[in-house]
């Protein structure tokens, strides 16, 4: 069908094409009815460029459109050419001062701590970069879209409202003109013609609703008959549900529907199906019945092509609204006239109430573009934004019901316009003032919570998801709200009073309607049988809980609107507790004399609730009128003498005693949902408004009472009246066994009430309350967090209440569900005062910089701080008691000093000395001395001895502050000198104080009652000297007196048995600890960084004293044997290392590597025809081998790893888990400590020695050693290829040997005999095997003729890889390494030079003979490659290694230390003319004098023969001072690495100056190698030969085509590979981040974009556009892209985290701590704080540091075992 349609639409577009734009204008500017004539146009044209068929080609769609379209119009506006019109309308144009900018997603944004008005204001990045802000202190975000850069917007900062971009402009818009007046009356009036019917248009179409029918002025003659069956998006089904659905309704491949998903999931709507009617109408119907099961079906909507055609150019006509209004201020100014103008229909009928008004109607696309049409035009014109808030707020009601009923986030919503408008203070307040919008808001909001109780208070059903998803959409208005509420207003005028006080009746009836929501009664014998919903009231008390607190800080700022709202709120809680006492029977309570008269009630068998908000508002107001000091200034106006102290108190001291019952477990068959309310009552987020408020009230009333009837009250309250009020309980009790649990439940009670008196005298901190300002407040939270434990800045914070003001969500991050609501960005007023109370110390390689106390604020430690919750309460006491033991002090934490109330609450005091308080006081003490059963306990005691100090403090100051003619009321030093009244006749508290000093059981307590007598003393003392009131002489000092001795003494005593007794401790301690360190050995050596251990390489090996020593050749310094005892980890037996005992193995892990790779975008493509033999010097694909350097027998550790698979065989049966490791893959953790490994490594002794055979005087030369060998080789190409050739006779076969010329001593029909034992053979072929497997990534098969060659590879690469490491880190090459790559290099080559004992002799030969070749040309070796392409080390490893399997047939004499010592000077030889070929290309500019040294002549001379040889090809150099240089520079990683492997092939101890750091040894290297000093003699040496070499070398053809620039070739030496560079200043990285789009879904932002730290590549990760398939898997980008970049091992950073991810194959991840810290040394991973972040470089160092040590598959496998939810991730789809 496609094919038939393509020639007509082709043939369309040359005749749309044709159309001229200025004809047709000119047309318009002719005619008499406008509209008319554009209508038919368009009804001509639309349908013939949009929707010709099933998928839209927006190109052709967009350039036929401007031709045909929007080009006449454009002619029109003008009246002439519109590149011409438009250039002279932007010269008038005066650009706005305000920036606008409308946020990506991902976008950074920034808000300044300092100066923003509130904190939705925002800059952009460019914005942020040119204004003062960026010195300032301030926060960075990513925005979730939508929301524009408030840059010039005078309303939102206090300083600095413009970037230097915006400033400019600022000059003129003082007087504010018209912008009209820069147009011509002409363009004013076609533009206005124009503007009105193109906007209508677009609104009529985009807002219609019939599916086939177009508005009568577009129908078309002729119709067509095609429909498109479109489906629309909305947030209940999921992508795998729509996927699953079209793939079946359209019958169109997955990734055909992913495809449509995504385009549904970003435009809201796409058309699955085009065609005829039924057609279409089939899809829906398929569609609809999928996915209408559980819930309600997709959206589908069949509609005619021409519909959609016009939907899709009103769509595009708003765009180009916006841009056109981009040229002009004056064209702006007339769309908003346009827009807002009423249309006939009179109220809401202009074009922008009719968009508002369907907002919900429309698709998401739609709703977007004309978002920011809006953005663009009314929010940008000063005049008209006003105009806009005004309609907007008169739309208010509908608009949010709109939006609560449909199912877009808000970001979608033109509900989200909100924060635009109502956060502009000057708006805020006229919408406040003249559309009451207060008032409107909460009435809106009251009118959505419709489930009320018969007492008309809320009413919660259960809390569903669906249930939270609505209750969600409501608190939108909360938020609205806040935004009115936020700034507050300087002036009152008498408009404004009156509406906000409108505004708080509303909200007072709000709480009205929460005032006792949700109660509880205590449940009896059986346990509730549904935990009763409770969420949702508390949800809204939290997110209500700022708006109260604004409320309050609103009323505070005016005298008048206090006292109106303190009287309202007054009133309405008069009403809540209407017929309060109704029905309850009074009850009389008389204790010491007083009596009070109560209701009966009893919290533990009547209703309670926790929902008290109209108490505690006016508890808020209560402390405000103190605070203003309005109750003084005006006490006629107050309503003070209405106030019924018993009424205020009863409704919070109920859910305060609530809480002691709870806690003394009396509650218990309530289940949790109480304990979770309690838990959130006290908990930082809600205390504010709770819990600290209840506290104020209490304080309120006993400050207005008689401090004795509100004890009684308490008392009764707490039903513990009974007990204070009988002389003789505590004996009766104790004479009575049987109640234990209820005189448990009693002593919970008192303790529980004794704290609360403590809160009630002590809690002063709020102003208002006593005499404070808020950063004494806040200080005081700070001074008792930091009590407990020094503290992160992030914990600190998050333990604060934050700051009213910046409680609001940022308003770019509106709707992000990542993101949870209000908690992050916090401000807590902490930075002010944070220095004044403690220190910071900073962070180290890992962990957080840390706030500690300050000493000298210990002082004002309060042990019964009210904020602390129980755990905190004995962690901080614990902690500071420490403290004083530490500083030699005594352990008594005394009551701090305390400010004084404020005059209202002033007589708060008094409690502490009513003559009910000392009841309870001297009978707690009474039970304290009588000493018996459980009538008291130790809390409850310390609580009354605090509770004395206090009162002393107090006393105290009050002496202290005493004017001359006062005397002081407060004399409680006297009243606890008195002995108790009748009838009990006690002794007097202080007495009873004397008593207990001595008491052995009060041990604890000892330092408190000692600090209360001395106390007491000194206010004796004050007294006396003033003579105020003289307190009475009791026979209490002289007791005092006396005992003081007796108690030195006793002290002293003590104090010896203590120390007798740490003594012993500290010996068995530490006899225990060495007893670990011996059994624990290997761990405690065992320290895996680099520079940390020093038990190094000489300790290890045999002393020789020989201090030039070389390290291999027939001049080796020889070695003398040493015997080697070893431990097994598992059964703890000692053995000694020998070749013939059962095999010790070394757990290790064999892992590909790039590291070192050259060449990222080469991998193995298949890896059975892959011949590893010859390694690339680009290192591309290398193989690693690690080890902890554990050592077991092992039979020991195939005994543990059976177990460990069966273990895991039945766990995967059982429970389906995966682990960290994967055992089927031979993967296991060490059993020590807990490495991640995959094989083991036998351990041996060095494996020449036992093949060395006598030494003859006389070794060939190099010359001499290539044609033996040459011989050798030939000879066994020939007997090999007998060998092969089938049919061949036995007889003619030995024929041929005969006529061979056996070199002389040759004796290829001889095999060693292997010396290993079987043990050591068979883990010979299990390493060898495993590094065949994992290296090349194939089944095992030990047979493989490529095992040996991967052994050889495995140890090279290895040692290449800690080569570079020691090099990067400027360690010297043989400086102490640690144990574990000590051990692990040792056990690896002596392995590797031992394999071939186990390998087929003429495998091994063969490789020898072909390694060989490729530098010494035999025949019969076709295709090897050129030195170009030839690791050298890799070469060197490999003949060395091999060269055995030769040797050992040969008896002619030849040691293998000559062969080893020949083939390095050869390969040596081999690697400089690879040096000088591709790595001397450059003379830089540094000529040197050419008069130079015999060396330099040399290297000159042999450059010369190579540019003979080259054929001239290779570029002419005269500086052999440089070419030596590049030579010296070029080969010393080789050597470094040659001396490695040398050193621990042959065990020869490293020269002593190769250990120091410093210079580049390059003499004692070559010395150490046997290789001359001026390296240039190998070549002179053995001339004849090396010209035959270098010869062949050089004519290569590869060599040639390198000369001649038509291939590349590596150069020396290779640059160390690093992570890639990251910006100083994490945003930028977020901006990179931002502009970054999915490569696969054209255009769109990515969501989750993120870094690969090796190679750079930003992918597109976690998600379902970027996943493709790997091995028959669909893996996410990041996993795809580590097969390529890093052979299944990535480094990646995830920009929108701020988080590293490292992954490991498809199973293994885990996240990484980031390199970018705050200035608090914290790391923000997720970017909730938004602190400037900033590049820690010795964090990325580490980071570098893991991936160079091929540590990274450990350190995940560390961080899975550690948490094991990191396993269950699906990391293949990151
Ligand atoms: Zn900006
Ligand atoms: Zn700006
Ligand atoms: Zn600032
Ligand atoms: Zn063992
Ligand atoms: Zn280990
Ligand atoms: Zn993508
Ligand atoms: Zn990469």
């Amino acid at each position: 069908m496609a094919s038939e349609l393509e020639p007509e639409v082709q043939g369309l577009d040359r005749s749309l094409l044709e159309c001229s734009a200025e004809e047709t204008a000119g047309k318009w500017l002719q005619a008499t009815d406008l509209t008319r004539e554009v209508n038919q146009h368009l009804a001509h044209y639309v349908p013939k460029i949009y929707c010709r068929g099933p998928n839209p080609f927006p190109q052709k769609e967009d350039m036929l459109a401007h031709q045909v379209l929007l080009g006449p119009m454009e002619w029109y506006l003008c009246g002439e050419d519109p590149e011409l019109g438009f250039s002279k309308l932007e010269q008038t144009n005066k650009p706005s001062h305000l920036c606008g900018r409308v946020f990506k997603v991902g976008e950074p944004t920034y808000s300044c701590r300092d100066c923003a008005v509130d904190p939705t204001c925002v800059l952009c990045m460019e914005c942020f970069l040119g204004s003062i802000h960026r010195d300032h202190r301030y926060r960075m975000t990513t925005s979730g879209g939508g929301g524009f850069c408030d840059c010039g917007d005078t309303e939102a900062w206090k300083e600095g409202p413009y970037c230097q971009k915006h400033e400019l402009n600022t000059s003129e818009i003082e007087e504010e003109e018209d912008p009209l007046v820069h147009l011509s009356e002409d363009v004013i009036a076609r533009t206005y013609n124009i503007f009105a019917i193109m906007f209508r248009y677009a609104v009529e179409i985009l807002t219609w609703e019939k599916e086939s029918e177009l508005p009568p002025d577009l129908e078309m003659v002729e119709k067509s008959d095609t429909y498109y069956c479109m489906l629309f998006n909305d947030e209940v089904h999921t992508y795998e549900q729509v996927i699953y659905t079209l793939q079946k309704a359209v019958n169109c491949t997955q990734k055909e529907a992913i495809g449509f998903a995504t385009t549904v999931d970003r435009d809201g709507r796409r058309s699955v199906r085009y065609g005829d009617f039924q057609y279409c109408e089939q899809a829906k119907s398929v569609i609809v019945r999928n996915t209408s099961r559980q819930t309600k079906p997709l959206k589908v909507q069949v509609m005619h092509s021409s519909i959609v055609a016009h939907q899709n150019f009103g769509l595009k006509l708003l765009s180009w609204l916006g841009s056109i209004i981009g040229y002009s201020d004056g064209l702006r100014r007339i769309l908003c006239q346009v827009g807002l103008q009423e249309g006939p229909n009179g109220e809401n009928s202009s074009l922008v109430d009719r968009l508002m008004l369907s907002d919900s109607k429309l698709w998401k696309g739609a709703r977007s573009v004309y978002h920011q049409l809006f953005m663009s035009s009314l929010l940008m014109d000063l005049k008209y934004k006003k105009l806009f808030a005004v309609r907007f707020a008169k739309n208010y009601e509908r608009l949010q019901s709109d939006y609560v009923t449909d199912d877009h986030d808000r970001e979608f919503s033109i509900a989200d316009l909100s924060v635009q408008i109502f956060t502009v203070p000057s708006l805020a307040r006229m919408l406040i003032t003249e559309e009451n919008l207060m008032t409107i808001i909460i009435k809106t909001f009251m009118d959505h919570l419709r489930h009320r109780d018969a007492q008309g208070r809320f009413q919660f059903e259960r809390y569903t998801a669906l249930q939270a998803f609505k209750f969600r959409r409501v608190q939108s208005l909360i938020l609205d709200l806040k935004y009115v509420l936020i700034s507050k207003p300087t002036e009152w005028s008498d408009d404004l009073r009156q509406k906000f006080l409108e505004g708080f009746d509303a909200f007072l009836e709000l709480l009205k309607c929460m005032q006792g929501m949700d109660p509880v009664t205590r449940q009896v014998g059986q346990h509730i049988e549904m935990e009763p919903e409770w969420e949702a009231a508390f949800t809204l008390q939290m997110k209500l809980t700022h708006v109260i607190s604004m409320m309050q800080d609103w009323c505070a700022l005016d005298e008048k609107v206090l006292i109106e709202a303190y009287k309202k709120c007054l009133a309405v809680l008069t009403q809540c507790h209407g017929g309060f006492t109704d029905g309850e029977q009074p009850v009389t309570l008389s204790i010491c004399g007083h009596s009070v008269e109560t209701i009966r009630y009893c919290v533990s068998k009547e209703k309670v609730s926790i929902h008290l908000p109209v108490s505690r508002l006016l508890a808020g107001l209560h402390v405000l009128v103190s605070k203003s000091e309005v109750a003084y200034k005006f006490p006629e106006l107050l309503p003070l003498s209405e106030l019924s102290p018993p009424m205020l108190i009863e409704h919070p001291l109920r859910c305060l005693v609530l809480c002691a019952q709870v806690h003394a477990g009396m509650w218990r068959r309530n289940g949790f949902s109480l304990v979770n309310q309690i838990y959130y009552y006290h908990n930082v987020k809600c205390r504010r408004e709770m819990f600290d408020k209840d506290i104020v009230m209490l304080q309120t009333g006993v400050s207005m009472m008689d401090p004795n009837h509100f004890l009684m009250i308490m008392l009764s309250r707490f039903e513990l009246h009974q007990i204070f009020s009988t002389p003789d309980y505590g004996k009766k009790i104790s004479s009575e066994t049987t109640h234990k649990d209820l005189v448990q439940q009693n002593n919970t009670l008192i303790e529980e009430m004794l704290y609360l008196i403590i809160m009630l005298v002590g809690e002063r901190f709020s102003p208002g309350v006593g005499q404070v300002n808020a950063t004494d407040e806040i200080k005081r939270e700070i001074i008792h967090q930091l009590s407990i434990k020094p503290m992160a800045h992030s914990e600190l914070v998050k333990s604060l209440p934050e700051d009213v003001s910046t409680c609001i969500l940022r308003k770019e991050n509106y709707g992000n569900p990542s993101l949870p609501t209000s908690l992050e960005n916090k401000e807590t007023g902490m930075e002010s005062v944070i220095e004044a109370v403690a220190h910071f110390k900073k962070p180290g390689l890992t962990g957080r910089g840390m706030y500690e106390l300050k000493p000298e604020c210990a002082k004002e430690f309060n042990l019964y701080f009210y904020h602390f919750s129980r755990a905190e309460q004995s962690k901080a006491e614990e902690a500071q008691r420490k403290l004083k033991r530490q500083n030699k002090e005594d352990t008594a934490l005394p009551p701090p000093v305390l400010p004084p109330f404020c005059p209202l609450f002033a007589s708060l005091v008094n409690i502490l000395q009513s003559d009910v308080m000392l009841l309870i006081m001297r009978t707690v003490l009474q039970w304290t001395v009588e000493h018996n059963g459980h009538v008291w306990s130790e809390s409850m005691l310390q609580r009354v001895l605090h509770l004395i100090g206090m009162a002393l403090q107090e006393e105290k100051q009050h002496l202290e502050n005493v004017m001359e003619e006062h005397v002081v009321t407060f004399t409680f030093t006297q009243k606890i000198s008195k002995p108790g009244e009748a009838p009990n006749n006690s002794p007097s508290i202080l007495a009873m104080l004397e008593t207990l000093q001595n008491a052995p059981y009060l041990e604890v307590h000892k330092d408190m009652i000692k600090w209360i007598l001395k106390t007491f003393n000194a206010i004796k003392k004050i007294r006396e000297s003033s003579s105020t009131s003289p307190v009475a002489e009791t026979e209490g000092t002289i007791m005092e007196e006396s005992s003081r001795d007796k108690d030195k003494a006793e002290r002293k005593r003590k104090a010896e048995i203590a120390r007798l007794r740490r003594e012993k401790i500290m010996a068995q301690m530490s006899e225990m600890q060495r007893h670990f360190i011996d059994e624990n050995k290997e761990l405690f050596q065992q320290t895996l960084e680099l520079d940390a251990s020093i038990s190094a390489v000489l300790d290890n090996s045999p002393m020789v004293s020989d201090m030039t020593r070389t390290a291999l050749g027939p001049a080796q310094t020889p070695v003398p044997e040493q015997r080697q005892f070893v431990t097994c980890i598992l059964c703890q037996e000692e053995q000694e290392v020998k070749v013939e005992s059962r095999a010790m193995v070394l757990a290790a892990f064999v892992q590909r590597s790039t590291v070192l790779s050259k060449n990222r975008s080469k991998f193995i493509q298949d890896p059975e025809k892959y011949d590893p033999l010859f390694m690339h010097p680009d290192l591309s694909c290398g193989t690693h081998t690690g080890s902890c350097g554990h050592i077991m027998h092992a039979h020991c550790w195939q005994r543990y790893f059976d177990s460990v698979q069966a273990k895991e065989q039945r766990r995967q049966q059982r429970l389906r888990l995966h682990t960290s490791y994967d055992v089927e893959n031979g993967e296991f953790l060490c059993p020590l400590c807990e490495c991640l490994s995959n094989t083991v490594i036998p351990l041996l002794l060095p494996p020449r020695n036992i093949f060395n055979r006598l030494h003859f005087s006389d070794q060939p030369n190099l010359t001499q050693w290539i044609r033996t060998i040459s011989q050798q080789i030939k000879a066994l190409q020939v007997l090999r290829k007998e060998e092969n050739t089938p049919n061949t006779a036995l007889s003619k076969n030995l024929e041929n040997v005969d006529e061979l010329q056996l070199p002389e001593g040759f004796r290829p029909d001889f095999h060693p005999k292997n010396p290993y034992s079987e043990s050591i053979k068979e883990m010979l072929t299990t390493f060898g095997t495993a590094t065949y497997k994992v290296g090349l990534k194939v089944h095992p098969n030990e047979e493989d003729p490529r095992v040996p060659i991967m052994c050889w590879g495995s140890c090279a690469y290895t040692i290449q890889s800690i080569e570079r490491i020691l090099n990067d880190e400027d360690k010297p090459l043989f400086s102490p390494l640690p144990c574990r790559l000590d051990d692990c290099l040792r056990s690896l080559t002596r392995f590797a030079a031992a394999h071939w004992t186990v390998a087929s002799l003429s495998v091994v030969q063969g490789h020898f003979c072909k390694l060989f070749a490729s530098l010494v040309p035999g025949d019969n070796h076709g295709d090897l490659p050129c030195i170009l392409d030839i690791d050298m080390f890799h070469l060197l490893v490999g003949l060395v290694l091999a060269f055995p399997a030769l040797q050992c047939q040969d008896f002619s004499g030849i040691s293998l230390g000559t062969g080893d010592l020949h083939i390095f000077h050869l390969v040596t030889m081999a690697h400089i003319i690879q040096i000088l070929l591709t790595s001397c290309t450059e003379e830089n500019g540094m000529d040197q004098e050419n008069a130079s040294g015999e060396e330099e002549l040399a290297v000159l001379a042999l450059y010369k023969t190579l540019h003979q040889y080259t054929g001239s090809a290779l570029k002419e150099m005269h500086s052999g001072w440089h070419l030596l240089r590049n030579v010296r520079a070029g080969i010393m990683p080789f050597l470094r690495c040659s001396a490695l492997f040398f050193h621990y092939l042959n065990g020869v101890p490293s020269p002593p100056e190769i250990q120091a750091s410093g210079t580049s040894h390059f003499e004692h290297l070559c010395n150490y190698l046997s290789l001359p000093n001026n390296f240039i003699c190998l070549f002179q040496e053995n001339k004849e030969i090396m010209k035959l070499l270098i010869e062949s070398w050089c004519h290569n053809i590869e060599v040639k085509r390198y000369l001649e620039g038509e291939r590349d070739a590596i150069s020396y030496p290779r640059e160390s590979n690093r992570l890639i560079d990251l910006p100083e200043d994490y945003s930028s990285l977020i901006n990179q981040a931002s502009n970054f789009s999915c490569p696969k879904s054209g255009g769109d932002k990515s969501r989750a974009p993120t870094l690969c730290l090796v190679c750079g590549t930003l992918l597109c990760s976690q998600s379902y556009c970027c996943q493709t398939e790997l091995e028959g898997e669909d893996v996410g980008a990041c996993t795809a892209h580590t097969y390529s970049c890093g052979s299944g091992v990535g480094i990646f950073l995830r920009v929108r985290e701020c988080q590293v991810l490292f992954l490991a194959g498809k199973t293994k991840g885990c996240f990484y701590s980031p390199p970018y810290l705050d200035d608090y040394g914290e790391t923000d991973q997720g970017l909730r704080r938004g602190n400037p972040l900033h590049l820690c470089r010795e964090r990325f160092k580490k980071i570098q540091k893991l991936w160079h040590q091929h540590s990274i598959t450990e350190e995940i496998g560390h961080a899975q075992e550690a948490n094991q939810t990191l396993v269950g991730i699906d990391w293949q789809h990151l």
